[in-house]
């Protein structure tokens, strides 16, 4: 007989069909032309109606289908009703295809958090830098990110008419990322990627000592780790507080899927659980390959400016 589905696959394959959802309302707004922003703690921290709308599609779409289980969004949001043009009820079937981890087999709702983003990289949307923005859907259990949803809504926009726009990247633990093309950055090349709009100087004190070859200065978390699952970038290198768990949820469990490593900037893995502080205090260190290389290299003196 065939056995209904692993709740976590059902929870990812949701996932994929809300961030898709997510991406018409993230390019809608920004056609319609009114981004309404309202700065959060100053004019490098900023909310826009996407954020807003997003964030109560995806909450309150996948709260509907899966009512136990915890979802801890970036927004502070008020209560209204959502109204029910945001609800997207669809799935990914063949998310559903795919075979479940035994390890995750038994998973129940309450034991998951999903950690969510509804746009990453808000500051470069605002600014027209439309293909770093993202869409973040992390999936944890037991404190570690498993499964994840990066949507890019504006993948392609500079390719021409004909390119199709926006893409949705989705990872397990134990079974893989897809929708994208793994690729290895240039051998012997290091080539750090790093904020390009909370930059401090600790930031680019820390990306000195590792005598890059080149540094990329793009926006937002999600678009630093496919600089590095394409093979554009070696090492992401954060040596700031400033990121969040939902930055780095869905971004960590795709890259560990493919076999990379992210950790604060002292080598220290992040914790999911719903009690834990938001805040990624000591910064971040993300490679596909080659994380030893980097993570001895960090200096001692950024270390100790980095508190967890
Ligand atoms: P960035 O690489 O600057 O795009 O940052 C990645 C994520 O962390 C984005 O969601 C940023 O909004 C957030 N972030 C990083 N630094 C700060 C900061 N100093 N203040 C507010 N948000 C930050
Ligand atoms: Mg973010
Ligand atoms: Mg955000």
């Amino acid at each position: 007989s065939m056995a209904s589905p692993a709740l976590l696959m059902r929870v990812v394959a949701s996932a994929y069909s809300v961030a898709e959802k997510a991406a018409t309302i993230v390019r809608n707004v920004m056609a319609a032309g009114d981004l309404g922003i309202v700065e959060k703690t100053g004019a490098n921290d900023l909310q826009t109606k996407a954020d807003r709308l997003v964030q109560m599609s995806i909450c309150a779409s996948l709260a509907r289908k899966f009512p136990k289980v915890t979802i801890i969004g970036e927004e502070e949001l008020s209560s209204d009703e959502v109204t029910e043009e945001l609800i997207e009820d669809g799935h990914c079937e063949e998310i559903l295809k795919k075979t479940c981890p035994a390890q995750y087999t038994g998973i129940k709702e309450e034991e998951l958090v999903i950690w969510v983003d509804p746009l990453d990289g808000t500051k470069e949307y605002t600014e027209g830098l439309l293909d770093h923005v993202t869409v973040l859907i992390g999936i944890a259990y037991g404190g570690k990110a498993i499964a994840g949803v990066i949507n890019q809504p504006y993948y392609n926009y500079e390719a021409g008419a004909d390119a199709v726009l926006g893409r949705t990247i989705w990872g397990v633990l134990g079974i893989g990322a897809f929708g994208f093309q793994l690729t290895e950055a240039p051998a012997g090349k290091h080539i750090i990627v790093t904020t390009r709009s909370h930059s401090s100087t600790l930031v680019n004190d820390c990306i000195s000592a590792l005598n890059p070859d080149s540094v990329i200065r793009v926006g937002g978390a999600g678009n630093k780790i496919i600089q590095l699952i394409e093979g554009k970038a070696s090492a992401y290198v954060f040596a700031s507080p400033g990121c969040k768990k939902w930055d780095t949820c869905a971004p960590e469990a795709i890259l560990h899927a493919v076999g990379g490593k992210i950790t604060d900037i002292h080598g220290n893995a992040f914790q999911y659980n719903k009690e834990v502080k938001h805040m990624n205090s000591a910064g971040v260190l993300a490679t596909l390959r080659n994380y030893d290389y980097y993570a001895s290299r960090i200096p001692n003196t950024v270390k100790q400016s980095l508190v967890p």
